[in-house]
């Protein structure tokens, strides 16, 4: 079976958007997300324009604010030092890749930590790790609500993470975690890959390769969600991590590539945002 990101997104969407109404109601003015786009990189444009169509479903006011790729780093940090001054914003996102003259740490710590609507400032993920309120990165957070929509009782299981980036490995780790799951962290030193997998009843896969994980690293009636995106090499589609045809045949449940986690992580920042202009108007 397959659980569809893109239809859950679709009903999330639709319940923020009748939140949003309300805000908008209560408040006199709907969230307001600032999206900064450095460049022409396809990728990153196909990104911002996803988010900004989200936005539009939502209700939540979208600014893309598109800079030159050879803008300085110092012009970047005073523009992103403006956003966090205007009042009128509620969430800034940077979207990354940043070209390489650009320190991207500088960058995600110069967003506030309350506009931080991805979840990477460095006081989020510390606040994550020692579990206090934070905003959480949006891609963790889509993968714990895919799992909550596939029926899957977390706690007690026993889930493995392939990948730990700050981005989505160790994140997801950290929130199974949370939810009770004993967890592993699999990597590129991981000797005998399959051997961890094929134990996981919750298999996430984030590295960034196809064909990382195949059929029979897969322990049948697992969950498994695939967070890669990639290029298929020899047909040029979108694909993920995971050979999703013949891994479905021996899994409970899987995420598609594309369709699956990746509409999430656009919601959840629909999320994020809503909650930063939230708590903004409740202080
Ligand atoms: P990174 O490159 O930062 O991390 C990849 C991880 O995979 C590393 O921890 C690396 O280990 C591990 N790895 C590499 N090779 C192997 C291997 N052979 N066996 C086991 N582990 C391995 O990638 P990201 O975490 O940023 O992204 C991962 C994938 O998820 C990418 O395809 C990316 O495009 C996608 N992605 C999708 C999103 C979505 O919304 N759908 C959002 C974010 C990312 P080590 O630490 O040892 O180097």
């Amino acid at each position: 079976m397959r659980i569809s990101g893109k239809d859950l997104s679709s009903r999330l969407k639709e319940e923020m958007a009748v939140k949003v109404a309300g805000l908008k109601e209560k408040y006199g003015r709907e969230p307001h997300l600032a999206v900064i786009l450095v460049g022409e990189d396809p990728g990153s444009v196909s990104y911002v324009t996803g988010k900004a169509k989200a936005s539009e479903v939502v209700g939540i006011k979208n600014t893309t604010i598109r800079r030159s790729v050879d803008i300085s780093e110092g012009e970047l940090l005073d523009l992103i030092g403006t956003l966090n001054r205007d009042d009128s914003i509620d969430g800034i996102l940077v979207q990354l890749p940043l070209p390489s003259h650009i320190d991207e740490n500088k960058v995600i710590e110069t967003i506030s930590k309350e506009k931080d609507v991805d979840g990477f400032h460095p006081l989020n993920v510390a606040a994550l790790w020692q579990k206090r309120p934070c905003t959480v990165a949006c891609t963790p957070k889509g993968i714990i609500k895919l799992l909550r929509e596939a029926g899957e009782d977390i706690a007690g299981k026993r889930a493995v993470v392939v990948g730990r980036s700050n981005i989505v490995g160790l994140p997801v780790a950290k929130l199974l975690l949370d939810a009770n799951a004993t967890v592993t962290i699999a990597h590129s030193k991981t000797v005998d890959l399959g051997s961890v997998t094929r134990q996981a009843d919750i298999l996430v896969v984030a590295v960034g390769r196809p064909h990382t994980i195949t059929a029979d690293m897969v322990k049948p009636g697992a969950v498994v969600i695939d967070v890669g995106v990639n290029r298929n090499p020899d047909t040029g589609k979108l694909c993920g991590d995971v050979d999703t045809e013949a891994v479905e045949a021996v899994a409970r449940c899987i995420t598609p590539v594309p369709g699956g986690v990746g509409p999430m992580t656009i919601t959840c920042l629909m999320e994020n945002t809503i909650e930063a202009f939230e708590r903004k108007m409740q202080l």
